[in-house]
């Protein structure tokens, strides 16, 4: 039987478009390969967003070519975001590569590999000689060896639009994605309903504006969407990303409230709170705009966690502009936020503008400050959940420790747990230890479904083993009991 093995790189854009071809390999009679020296069919989903996302992606083809050489039966897909974007050059670039597809080319792919089926013998898959091919290279990953089957398919990315039409002036979506094109409701349910008959608890709505949404059949909007998403009975949680914070509405964020099955975290990219810096990016709002979205989603969501994404040394961003997004993040409006340094796109507008461009050293202060003020209050924040006992869902292994698994609770927050045996995928954890980058915690008791009250376990494993981090002093956020925040641990 042939195998397939997808390495994905970058947004959850490109894990829901590897999901679709991996789907339809697996239809077309191919099995999953856990490593890629297993495989008949390597494919990688790759991203532009950074320089280093590109050197990763080439680097990773490269150590690839050794499977081949290993195996010249083996087949090498590029896809996604590179692979538009370098369409010209990669053929060149990396010619031993078997198909190059761009980002809207996903049938494309799997009919390729409906031609290809046919060609692979049953039988020993020379899987011992490629492994000994990779050696050497010493990077490759085999986090899923140590995946428990029975939690890898209970979260589900389900795409409801491609492209984007915003041409934010430092981002490459439109030009290697195309406009805006939604996907028909239709499509959507029918979409996830397989997602469910495949064993999915909680699903990702994904688009890379996904609350600008409109039925192109329908007319449907976002926040009929979401509603018509959990309606679905076996859809136990529900999230989306990633939201532009121009398309939301009154009536979207009640919608939002309303919703118990919603993961209680919107993620709303601010990227500057600098009115300047904001317009040459084009992101169609001001800041005041967005501190007003920002009430309407507090209003009507009470307790949810709110995260973002912020740049730093965009071109022509000057000290005081810079110290006005400074100040906006120490006001604790964000329970976590992810904070880049600018990096220039080739296509895209702002890197046209190399006058403006911030010295590296300047901008990597500023880095560090916005970083080391935002981790502060998201420490805050997770060290207010210490003590508490939340819902969570295991997610797979931990990435530091196989020996360990991640959770994720409501608010997106993950909690490490110790791994033992588990007959449920829905944990009560008990929240013990708080870091920046989340908390560790026991698990009380398991759960069959999301919203079903928890079995004891028999064996209470100890607590795990860390330093937690320092008292800081409390910070009152909104979106935990007050009681709970106001007191300093
Ligand atoms: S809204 Fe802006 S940053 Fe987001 S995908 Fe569209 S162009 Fe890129």
């Amino acid at each position: 039987m042939p195998s397939i093995y997808i390495q994905t790189y970058g947004c959850q854009m490109n894990e829901a478009d590897s999901e679709r071809v991996l789907r339809g390999a697996l239809a077309l009679g191919y099995r999953a390969a856990e490593h890629p020296e297993d495989a008949s069919v390597l494919v990688l989903n790759t991203c532009t967003v950074r320089d280093n996302a590109e050197a990763r992606a080439y680097g990773r083809i490269g150590q690839w070519k050794a499977l081949k050489a290993q195996d010249p039966a083996v087949r090498l897909v590029v896809m996604g975001c590179l692979a538009e974007q370098d369409r010209d050059v990669m053929p060149g670039k990396v010619p031993y590569v078997d198909a190059i597809f761009g980002t809207r080319e996903i049938d494309a792919v799997v009919a390729r590999l409906a031609q290809w089926r046919d060609n692979f013998v049953d039988g020993d898959d020379g899987g011992e000689d490629r492994l000994a091919a990779l050696e050497g290279y010493g990077t490759v990953r085999h986090d899923d060896a140590h995946a428990d089957p029975r939690w890898n398919k209970l979260r589900a990315f389900v795409t409801v639009q491609q492209g984007c039409s915003y041409y934010c002036t430092f981002c490459i979506v439109p030009m290697v994605r195309g406009r805006f094109e939604d996907r028909t409701v239709e499509a959507v349910m029918a979409d996830l309903r397989e997602r469910l008959d495949r064993g999915a608890r909680e699903v990702m709505l994904v688009g890379q504006t996904v609350n600008h949404y409109h039925c192109p059949q329908t007319g449907a909007r976002f926040a009929d969407l979401l509603e018509l998403v959990a309606a679905e009975e076996r859809v136990e949680r529900l999230t989306f990303i990633s939201p532009h914070p121009n398309d939301f509405d009154e009536h979207t964020f009640q919608v939002m409230g309303q919703i118990g099955k919603l993961n209680q975290r919107l993620h709303l990219p601010l990227q500057s709170a600098s009115n300047a810096v904001l317009k040459r990016m084009n992101r169609k709002y001001t800041i005041e705009r967005y501190r007003e979205q920002v009430a309407l989603f507090r209003k009507y969501c009470r307790g949810w966690a709110l995260t973002t994404d912020l740049i730093v040394g965009f071109p022509g961003e000057s000290e005081e502009m810079f110290e006005e997004t400074l100040a906006f993040v120490n006001e604790g409006t964000f329970q976590n936020g992810y904070t880049f340094i600018y990096s220039p796109r080739r296509g895209t507008q702002a890197a046209q503008w190399s006058d403006q461009f911030v010295d590296p050293a300047v901008a990597g202060v500023r880095l560090r400050r916005l970083a080391e003020a935002q981790d502060r209050l998201t420490r805050a924040y997770h060290r207010s959940l210490v003590g508490t006992t939340q819902r969570a869902l295991i997610v797979g292994p931990s990435k530091k420790d196989p020996e360990r698994y991640a959770t994720k609770i409501g608010q997106n927050v993950t909690v490490i747990v110790p791994k033992q045996s588990l007959d449920n995928p829905w944990l009560d954890v008990r929240i013990d230890k708080a870091y920046t980058w989340g908390t560790l915690g026991t698990v009380l008791g398991t759960a069959a479904h999301a919203a079903a009250p928890a079995r004891a376990v028999a064996h209470l494993l100890p607590p795990l083993e860390g330093g937690g981090v320092p008292d800081e002093g409390p910070v009152v956020f909104d979106t935990v009991p007050r009681e709970a925040a106001a007191q300093p641990r």
